[in-house]
Order: C-alpha cells, then sequence, then structure tokens
C-alpha cells in the first residue's frame, strides 16, 4: 500500500547515515501522494529527516472509503534490503509475494515481509470489504549482515499490549515496558501504537535509541508543542523518559532504535548502499529474472522506472 520513494521526498544524492540529533523536539509536516486510489501522508523520508533508528519509510494511508472502485490496488512490485512492516487501523488487505504468502491483513495484526536481496509483492483489495481504511505502512532498513540474504514473511495475529498511565499500547516491534513483539528485527528497535486518553502519560524509553512519534489522530502536546496528525516529531537520542499529555483522544506510532550507521540510499521501492546495486536491482526486475520470483496476483506488474541520471553513490 505504499508508493515508492522519488525525489520528492528526499533529495538525490549520495547515501547517507542518520543524522543524529540531541533529545530536542524536531517537528516536519508529511508530504500528502496518492497511491492508487488512497491519500497517504509521508513522514519519512523527508528532506529534513531520513531515518529514526532502522526505519527509513513511513506512509500513513487513509482513513479512506473502500468502495467497488476505490480501494488499495498495488500490483507486483520488487523490494530490497528493507522490511516492510504494515498495521491497520481499520479495514483490510490482502497481501500477496513472490515466496507464495497469501495474508489478508486486519487491524490489530502485524504483516512484516523480509526483501534482502530481493521479493516482490502486491497489496490488493479483498473484494468484499466495505467501510474505511486507515493505517501505516512502514519500511526498516536491513543491515549489511543480512541485506543479502534470504526473504521472508511473518504475519502475526497477536501483539503484546500493556496498560501504562492513560495509555494502551501495542507492541509492534522490539520491546517497550518489558514486553517484547514477537516481530522480526534486525537491529536494535521500537515500534509501539499508542492510543492516548487525554491526561499525561510517562513512557519509559531506551536512552541508546534515537525516537519520533507519528501522531495518526488527534493531537498532543509534547514539553508544550502542539502536535497534530499527519506530523513527526523527531524526538532525538538519549531521553530515558518522555512525557506526553492530551486534551482527548489520540492516536499515535512511536518509533526508535540505535541510529542506524550504515549510509543508505533510497530509491523507488529499494533500498541499497550505492547507485551500481539500484540499476541491477531496476533492470533484474524489469528483464524479470529470477531474483524476484512472481507474484500470484491478478493485478499488473509494476515496471521500475528508470534510474535517474542524479543518484549517486
Ligand atoms: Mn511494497
Amino acid at each position: 500500500m505504499s508508493g515508492p520513494v522519488s525525489t520528492i521526498d528526499a533529495p538525490l544524492g549520495t547515501a547517507e547515515a542518520s543524522r543524529v540529533a540531541p533529545p530536542e523536539v524536531e517537528i516536519s509536516a508529511a508530504r500528502e501522494a496518492m497511491v492508487g486510489a488512497i491519500r497517504v501522508r509521508r513522514s519519512l523520508p523527508r528532506r529534513e529527516r531520513r531515518t529514526v533508528g532502522a526505519w527509513c519509510f513511513a506512509d500513513h494511508m487513509g482513513p479512506a472509503s473502500v468502495t467497488e472502485t476505490a480501494s488499495v490496488d498495488i500490483g507486483p512490485h520488487p523490494h530490497t534490503g528493507l522490511h516492510t512492516v504494515t498495521w491497520l487501523l481499520e479495514g483490510e488487505v490482502l497481501h500477496h509475494d513472490s515466496l507464495g504468502s497469501e495474508q489478508v491483513i486486519r487491524p490489530g495484526q502485524l504483516n512484516l515481509m523480509t526483501a534482502g536481496h530481493g521479493v516482490a509483492h502486491s497489496e490488493e483489495a479483498t473484494g468484499t470489504y466495505r467501510g474505511h481504511l486507515h493505517g501505516v505502512q512502514l519500511w526498516v532498513a536491513q543491515p549489511e549482515a543480512t541485506r543479502h540474504g534470504p526473504a521472508a514473511f511473518e504475519h502475526h495475529p497477536e501483539l503484546p499490549r500493556i496498560q501504562l498511565g492513560h495509555s494502551e499500547a501495542t507492541i509492534l516491534v522490539g520491546t517497550f515496558c518489558g514486553r517484547t513483539s514477537p516481530a522480526r528485527a534486525d537491529t536494535p528497535l521500537v515500534g509501539v501504537d499508542a492510543v492516548l486518553q487525554a491526561g499525561t502519560t510517562d513512557w519509559p524509553l531506551e536512552a541508546q535509541f534515537e525516537h519520533a512519534l507519528l501522531v495518526l489522530e488527534g493531537a498532543i502536546d509534547l514539553e508544550g508543542q502542539p502536535v497534530e496528525a499527519g506530523h513527526l516529531a523527531y524526538l532525538g537520542q538519549g531521553r530515558q523518559a518522555l512525557a506526553l499529555r492530551t486534551d482527548s483522544q489520540a492516536q499515535l506510532l512511536l518509533l526508535g532504535g540505535e541510529p542506524f550507521a550504515e549510509p543508505i540510499l533510497m530509491w523507488w521501492n529499494f533500498v541499497a548502499r550505492n547507485r551500481a546495486e539500484v540499476e541491477a536491482a531496476t533492470r533484474e526486475w524489469n528483464a524479470q529474472t529470477p531474483r524476484f520470483g512472481s507474484v500470484a496476483s491478478p493485478l499488473a506488474r509494476i515496471p521500475a522506472p528508470q534510474v535517474p541520471a542524479g543518484l549517486r553513490g
């Protein structure tokens, strides 16, 4: 359900490593885009913020109405060097991939696909669902140790949940408040969905991590600064705790991790290290070599665009 990274999201250039900041608040607006018939708000990557830990892409989709003619319908496309993490608040999406996986995802469940050297997938309407579609798709950059490895797919129907003051948290990835998600993480990482009720909530944080908040619904007060839906609040590294206040119900994601030390180059659906890798992946997908396999989807395959001249590395 996520669209490809383009020059609008971040300037072309060479591969970059995470630019870590001290524990200050840095708020950036998402860019709106259409992915198929669905409106998305892209919070990562942005010019001012490329990564948070190994989190390197965040699309907030909808809420949008699903009808017979308007739904998520993303045909087969490839990925390299990343995990896709899909989390729905409303609706349902059918996943097909080149490993042979066929999985409907629903709210409260997590899909995590590992691309490694190469995978392809489609994200489709189930055909029977009517109502709202609302969710996020995140990408996590894989480290050198696993990014050339095999593809994989995980579906987690149950995730740990905790009540913490005025918030109810679901642990998507990593460990939060002593509870650990079963989802794969190749680098130290955390991802938490939280529904906040009116009041103040104090969260413990891992000080070695950098963190960010992505507000999905409502608005929060972060150390005196309002953060509304569609905004990413980067929190920097070195915090042991965080105080959040809301006047009414809000929902957000906490994303964090050890700053990702490897310089990455993102283009289209690929997370790479240099231009030659992007060109090879583009060429092999378009030539339909066995690298990316095939996807049992009724939708048309999406060809890779030409690699722009300005992409270096
Ligand atoms: Mn995809």
